[in-house]
């Protein structure tokens, strides 16, 4: 039997168990993927033991994005300069670190709902990980013009500096009403990085930018899934703007994954109704 997993602590909440063993029984693999749930201390150990043949890949989640780049063998360009793995593949007992994020998002907002980012306004609000992979895979797919909003400025500023080396077109701002107000009369697509919303989180209430400000004609995107509707998809809504939640970049991150650890289509909509049915939606 081959195995596959996800790495991270804590891993209870996690739903890529559920989505992904519905996607390998679709195409009749023998292989069961694991909930991996392993302290920092264990890291180590746990890479030597796992590679093995029957070890076909790994996804990575919090907090070791990051660290687990010290255990692989070969990590992707892209994953480099985003400087997170959330993605690896056992090739030939070789650990390869890949990012499939902002690949995941791309696909979702491309192929399931026809939103081609090409030549697009957009306001990146946030500046952490998430942030860092989304940027890089808009920029790569020629956007106009990338501004980021973020409360710490100085870390959006980081961002818009490491990432000018892939197009020039990038603006760091606060993330405050009147710094949003010129960004938003003129924006294409809107995504939000931030945990603004999220359940359990440092503002669960809120929407991370003003909801008078919200445009009726821009893509409204809120990487959030917890809850499925958040505050800022709440108020798209009522403005009657097209939105997208936070489960699509999470599947289809995970479709990529699927992909490159089984070189077999991934199969989407399987793979959706699965994580809807393990949140119980
Ligand atoms: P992270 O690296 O810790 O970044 C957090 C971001 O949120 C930073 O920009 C931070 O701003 C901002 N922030 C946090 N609290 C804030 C507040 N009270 N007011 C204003 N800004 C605040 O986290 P991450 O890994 O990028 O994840 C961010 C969110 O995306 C989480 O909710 C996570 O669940 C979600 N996510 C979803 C997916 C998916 O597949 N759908 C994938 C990854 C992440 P500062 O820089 O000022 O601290």
């Amino acid at each position: 039997m081959k195995r596959l997993g996800i790495i991270g602590h804590p891993l209870s909440h996690s739903i890529s168990p559920e989505f992904h063993q519905a996607a390998l029984d679709h195409h009749e693999i023998k292989a069961d993927f694991y909930r991996w749930e392993i302290k920092e201390d264990e890291l180590s150990s746990f890479f030597k033991t796992i590679q093995d043949a029957n070890f076909l890949g790994a996804s990575v989640t919090i907090p070791y994005k990051e660290k687990c780049l010290d255990f692989l063998g070969k990590v992707t360009d892209s994953a480099k300069l985003i400087g997170a793995v959330n993605c690896i593949v056992n090739e030939n007992n070789q650990l390869i670190g890949y990012n499939t994020d902002g690949s995941g998002f791309i696909r979702a907002l491309k192929t399931k709902h026809g939103f081609n980012p090409q030549s697009k306004k957009v306001l990146l609000i946030g500046a952490g990980g998430a942030a860092k992979a989304i940027a890089y895979s808009l920029l790569k797919e020629n956007i106009d013009q990338l501004t980021i909003a973020n409360r710490t400025v100085a870390r959006g500023d980081k961002l818009a500096e490491t990432l000018k080396s892939i197009a020039p077109k990038i603006n760091s701002i606060k993330l405050e009403r009147e710094s949003l107000i010129e960004p938003l009369s003129d924006v294409d697509l809107i995504v939000n990085t931030t945990s603004i919303g999220m359940k359990n989180g440092p503002a669960p209430e809120h929407s991370p930018i003003p909801e008078d400000l919200i445009p009726r004609n821009a893509m409204i995107n809120d990487i959030v899934y917890n809850p499925i509707e958040t505050p800022l998809i709440k108020a798209a809504k009522i403005k009657k703007a097209p939105t997208i939640g936070g489960l699509d970049m999470l599947v289809y991150q995970g479709v990529e994954a699927f992909e490159l650890w089984t070189n077999k289509h991934a199969p989407e909509t399987i793979m959706y109704d699965a994580a809807q049915k393990a949140l119980g939606l």
